[in-house]
């Protein structure tokens, strides 16, 4: 690799700030950064054409959390833990909101819903039993009942209940995604694509960064936004964990609009105009799903299938549009970690399936470490 006296003095010398992987966590990083910094010199590395992780590949839902998980939470975590993650998890969505205005990002908030089956009548009595309690307790967060029995009807078949908020709302992940590059990058901010770190050194003074290309450069400070991919340069508790989805085509009187939740999570749908995207089934092969490789299966396209056939539209025609997949960083606990590694080097990754809600959080949490 040869670059010109010109590339090496614009973009290679004297950085600031370089950070890994530009999905909503690095982005906001970066933004953050800017912010704080006027004049420093910041850049993000992306390995892929387009952010290539889960940032431009999710479902959209711009959630909280629904009363189930609420409550699985409470069996092993203290009140005061589940408060902060709901409060974190809407101080996020407003973070997002206030940096990507709703129109560009095609925010709606259309409600979500609790689909309970036959299945989960236990799950689903003892969510109806708690609602009151847990509707006070959120009460300063939300100012009204944020959770209530749905008495709707969208002619799902096998449905015993639901539950509803009308907190929850959906955006244009693609949109949000363009124009949080678009803020990034007229705050004088350039990002790199295709190049990949492969390895970082901290000696102290500064981070020696190199690429696959084999060029290698120095950075004042550096962070990881890798989620799923983090442990490729540092080993931390993080997991792939692959998610896929699909989008039907055009829906003739599509008869419900908003996000719902199925089989304690691990099914989500939503309306995209008048189309359904519909992704989850990763408990069906839980140990094929934990990989950084972006593929959809037989298996799991099927399932997704068979529920859009026999629940979600029973006896209503349809055609699939598209399918793909995204990786998302879990781990053995379902928070973020945000903390100084060594030095000079830092971390935002383990975003779970969350990051809309949390990364633009997240990415102002990790440029506050650096004085
Ligand atoms: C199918 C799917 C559906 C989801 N649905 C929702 C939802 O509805 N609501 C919600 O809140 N969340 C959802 N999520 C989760 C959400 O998308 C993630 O939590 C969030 O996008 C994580 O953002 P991030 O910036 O941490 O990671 P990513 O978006 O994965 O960004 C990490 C970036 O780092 C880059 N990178 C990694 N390693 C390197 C390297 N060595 N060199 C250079 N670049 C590198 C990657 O290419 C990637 O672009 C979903 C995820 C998936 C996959």
């Amino acid at each position: 690799m040869n670059l010109s006296f010109w590339e090496l003095e614009t973009y290679f010398r004297n950085i600031d700030f370089t950070i890994i992987g530009s999905g909503i966590v690095g982005l906001s990083t970066a933004y953050h950064l800017r912010k704080k910094h006027p004049n420093a010199k910041i850049i993000i590395i992306e390995k892929g054409m387009l952010p290539e992780g889960a940032s431009t590949k999710n479902a959209g839902f711009a959630c909280f959390g629904t009363l189930s998980e609420i409550l699985w939470y409470l069996e092993s975590n203290s009140e005061e833990e589940v408060y902060k993650l709901v409060e974190r998890r809407i101080k996020g969505l407003q973070k997002l909101r206030s940096l990507i205005p709703d129109e560009k990002m095609d925010y709606q908030q259309l409600g979500g819903y609790e689909i309970f089956r036959e299945n989960d009548r236990e799950l689903m009595h003892k969510s109806f039993n708690e609602l009151e309690r847990i509707n006070s307790w959120l009460k300063t967060i939300f100012k009204r009942n944020v959770f209530q029995k749905s008495h709707k009807n969208f002619g799902f078949n096998e449905t015993i209940g639901m539950i509803e908020t009308e907190f929850e709302g959906h955006i244009h992940t693609g949109k949000m995604m363009k124009n949080f590059i678009k803020l990034v990058v007229s705050n004088n901010i350039s990002i790199l694509n295709n190049v990949e770190v492969i390895n970082i050194n901290d000696s102290e003074n500064e981070v020696e960064i190199e690429l696959k290309n084999g060029f290698q450069f120095n950075s004042k400070k550096v962070f990881l936004c890798t989620n799923a991919f983090t442990k490729k340069l540092y080993d931390l508790d993080v997991i792939p964990a692959r998610a896929q989805v699909l989008v039907t085509k055009p829906i003739e009187n599509l008869p419900f609009k908003g996000c719902f939740h199925m089989d304690e999570g691990f099914y989500y749908f939503r309306n995209t105009g008048n189309r359904i995207l519909f992704g989850g089934g990763r408990n069906m092969d839980l140990e094929g799903e934990t990989t950084t490789d972006f593929a959809t299966t037989t298996l799991i396209q099927n399932q997704l299938e068979t529920y859009l056939r026999e629940i979600i539209l029973p006896g209503q025609k349809f055609e699939i549009e598209h399918r793909w997949s995204g990786i998302m960083g879990m781990g053995s606990k379902r928070n973020p970690i945000v903390k100084k590694l060594s030095e000079n080097v830092y971390c935002g990754v383990r975003l779970t399936g969350t990051g809309i809600a949390i990364g633009s959080i997240v990415g102002e949490e990790l440029a506050d470490l650096v004085d």
